[in-house]
């Protein structure tokens, strides 16, 4: 549950730690905007998962690519985005597509890491449509490395979570990387 009030005190005496004045005309606002925005990243992270009875016997793969995504890295509450293919292969239940993008955005807005994100997406997926296997991977750019530190702006950092038959067979995974076309 959001504390509107607990983040508001806390940006106030952040960009007071900064050496800004909180109460200057464009940062005065700022702690309300960030605890109202806290808010909306909230509600967007709640979907029903609705799954529709598998017509007639597809059983071939099912893949979503370049979802866009953004994320805060939790360890400097930078953004890192980037993009996540996800393919499943049904097991007499499927998902509307759009509950995939969902499923990103859900997991996606909060403090986060990469190699998490990836995962939990993936044992969701896996949790929730009982696949016969799903696979994930994230491509993104992490603003804690490129503003800061290494300073290496258009890095790409990727990660893969495979769950079932991708794990287990190799044409599987194959196909979909290829259909991906990963590696470049
Ligand atoms: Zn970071």
């Amino acid at each position: 549950m959001i504390d509107k009030e607990k983040i508001k005190r806390a940006i106030r005496l952040f960009l007071e730690g900064i050496g800004e004045d909180p109460d200057r005309e464009g940062l005065k606002e700022t702690p309300d905007r960030i605890a109202r925005m806290w808010e909306e990243f909230e509600r967007l992270r709640s979907f029903d998962m609705k799954l529709f009875e598998e017509f007639g016997n597809y059983n071939e793969m099912v893949l979503v690519k370049d979802i866009r995504f953004y994320s805060f890295c939790e360890h400097h509450l930078l953004p890192f985005f980037g993009k996540v293919h996800i393919a499943y292969i049904p097991n007499e239940v499927i998902c509307g597509l759009s509950k995939l993008a969902r499923t990103v955005r859900s997991f996606a807005l909060r403090p986060q890491v990469q190699e998490r994100l990836t995962e939990e997406i993936a044992d969701f997926l896996e949790r929730e449509l009982k696949p016969k296997g799903v696979g994930v991977v994230i491509e993104a750019e992490h603003l804690c490395m490129s503003m800061r530190g290494v300073m290496s702006p258009g890095h790409i950092t990727t990660t893969s979570a495979l769950r079932g038959v991708f794990l287990e067979d190799i044409k599987t995974r194959e196909e979909f990387l290829k259909l991906i076309q990963f590696p470049r």
